[in-house]
């Protein structure tokens, strides 16, 4: 299977809108280190591809990477959709309100596979619709809402298995609810190779690592490099652990000697200074054996 790597942000993009710190100036100035949201396309040959969330960039990403409609394809109605399915790891804007994309033109019901409490959060009932639900009629015509269960397995293109199981990263209310839903990170497997979608992890405990084991590679939340970054660089006296993400700096220690073809960095703060080539942190990524993705980074698993 052929992964492409759409987006590599966490929930502002880099740069983000307001901010003009050193990371956002430089992007603004060299657009090859511009990034969008996390999200990743999964495909076997090139022809239909899986959806791994869809957040604020999800029309650009499609059209920079081409998985747009083929004239040769369309017939008369001038519409296909690229997209097999879409897989969300949960209800945070960055992965989800690019769902409102599909509420256009010809109705596809492109399956929407979620944790069955963030299916009732973006959806609600037929009598009761949430903001999703009546969005342009988006999940009466367009998507078909699918709650998954943890560890349930669902075959897409008739050959790649998707598995989503619960990890640490949203909010824990007192009822037990998780706000706005539970989190799923994703394997995926194809034939013998398997890979592990995380883009948002508060903790890399047992249940997650014991999941790595064997796997091929492992794209994993580098939301912050420091646990206090956003206090170093933003003054908003907020943690990553806080947040619900293990901060890089710790991540790279604890994978330097787990059983992973590759470990690969997504979701990227634009105050991580790992995006600052000035900076040793890049660096020291590279000498663990680790990775930073970019955005239209093709990893190949055959
Ligand atoms: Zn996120
Ligand atoms: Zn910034
Ligand atoms: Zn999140």
């Amino acid at each position: 299977m052929e992964i492409t790597v759409l987006g590599t942000a966490s929930i502002g993009g880099v740069p983000e809108w307001d901010c003009t710190c050193p990371n956002c100036a430089a992007a603004r100035m060299n657009h090859d280190l511009r990034r969008t949201r996390s999200s990743i396309a999964v495909t076997v040959d090139g022809d239909k591809h899986i959806l791994f969330d869809a957040g604020h960039d999800v029309k650009v990403q499609l059209e920079q990477h081409e998985l747009t409609p083929r004239p040769k394809a369309v017939g008369e109605t001038f519409r296909e959709s690229r997209l097999d399915s879409v897989f969300l790891t949960h209800g945070h804007a960055d992965h989800t309100v690019g769902l409102a994309e599909f509420c256009t033109g010809k109705s596809f019901e492109i399956p929407v596979y979620a944790p069955p409490d963030l299916i009732d959060f973006l959806f609600g009932t037929d009598d009761e619709p949430n903001y999703f639900g009546d969005l342009g009629r988006l999940s009466k015509n367009y998507v078909l809402p699918v709650k998954l269960n943890e560890d349930k397995a669902v075959i897409r293109l008739g050959e790649v298995e998707v598995i989503g199981f619960e990890v640490p990263h949203t909010q824990v209310m007192e009822s037990g609810r998780r706000y706005p839903s539970t989190t799923y990170a994703y394997e995926i497997n194809h034939k013998d190779k398997r890979l592990i979608y995380a883009p948002d992890l508060g903790q890399l405990n047992e249940k997650v690592l014991s999941r790595l084991k064997g796997a091929d590679v492992f794209l994993m939340d580098a939301t912050f490099w420091w646990d206090d970054e956003l206090n170093r660089v933003s003054g908003i006296p907020v943690t990553s652990y806080q947040l619900g993400h293990v901060p890089q700096e710790e991540a790279v220690e604890l994978l330097k000697d787990v059983d992973v073809g590759r470990v690969v960095y997504t979701h990227f703060n634009h105050t991580n200074p790992v995006l600052n080539p000035s900076e040793p942190y890049g660096e020291k990524v590279k000498e663990m054996g680790q990775e930073i993705a970019h955005d239209g980074m093709k990893i190949l698993l055959d």
